[in-house]
């Protein structure tokens, strides 16, 4: 009898975010599982999930996004997909999904859109758009928590997604590692790793990268968990997921919602 194919699929809400969330996380899971059942490429299905925890509002992330120190509203996002698609949005403003927003320029001749000019791609396209008033913003009246992203695997493929709001009070403009490729995320033939935290620390370690290489070596992702939480001082607030063709495994220095589930298609 022939096999079936493998998916997994981890989701988070944030290092710092509240584990009680974890029923958010779950149901985008279960949303990219149906979307993968259905046939959905892999990449679609990732930012199938990271759209339902840009909606849910107590994320990070869309309408939960932070604000800058000027009460303005600037979210980063960025997929990719083991075959080498990517795209990324940074400091936009005025949309819904941004998640939607990368993945349209991941379809795109271009890799990362900033600012004014991402806003102004969005509306081409026809982008929902969201108005300051339908911005929930968490941080103020939640604990604070950060990023959403996702790891899927689908037999040989695998893809990931991120989306945030950034650092609560940072100034505008200010970017993180979410839609630096091989820093906040990075997808290959071996698997898929989407970190969460200070964006900062994240970039100076290229940590999705280097994550990623340990996949290559053939570490287990429960082993690759520690040893990259490990490269982050205590104090930093890191978190991680990760899915191989071997397993797949998630932590956090601090506290962290976040869900897996695995099935045979
Ligand atoms: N890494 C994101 C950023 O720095 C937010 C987070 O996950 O904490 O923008």
């Amino acid at each position: 009898m022939e096999e079936g194919k493998k998916l997994v699929v981890l989701t988070h809400g944030g290092a710092g975010s509240d584990p009680a969330f974890a029923d958010g996380t779950a149901i985008a899971g279960q949303i990219c599982m149906m979307s993968l059942q259905s046939g959905e490429p892999i990449i679609d299905s990732a930012c199938q999930a990271v759209a339902t925890l840009e909606d849910d509002g107590r994320f990070n992330a869309g309408i939960g996004s932070h604000k800058r120190n000027d009460d303005t509203v600037q979210m980063d996002a960025s997929c990719m997909d083991s075959s080498g698609t990517f795209g990324a949005v940074a400091a936009l403003e005025g949309f819904k999904n941004p998640i939607h927003v990368a993945r349209i320029v991941s379809q795109s001749e271009y890799k990362m859109l900033v600012g004014r000019g991402a806003n102004q791609f969005a509306a081409n396209q026809g982008c929902q758009t969201l108005s300051p008033n339908q911005i929930i913003g968490t941080g103020a009246d939640f604990s604070t928590t950060d990023t959403v992203g996702c790891v899927v695997r689908a037999g040989d493929q695998f893809a990931c997604a991120l989306s945030t709001g950034g650092i609560d009070d940072a100034i505008p403009g200010r970017v993180g590692d979410v839609p630096l490729i091989g820093c906040g995320l990075y997808a290959g033939p071996d698997g898929a790793v989407a970190a969460t935290g200070d964006g900062e620390a994240i970039a100076m370690q290229v940590t999705a990268l280097r994550a990623y290489q340990l996949i290559e070596q053939g570490m287990d992702p429960k082993a690759i968990v520690p040893t990259v939480i490990a490269w982050f001082k205590e104090t930093t607030a890191f978190g991680i997921i990760v899915v191989s063709k071997i397993g797949f495994a998630g932590g956090v220095n601090c506290s962290m919602a976040w869900t897996a589930s695995e099935m045979l298609h």
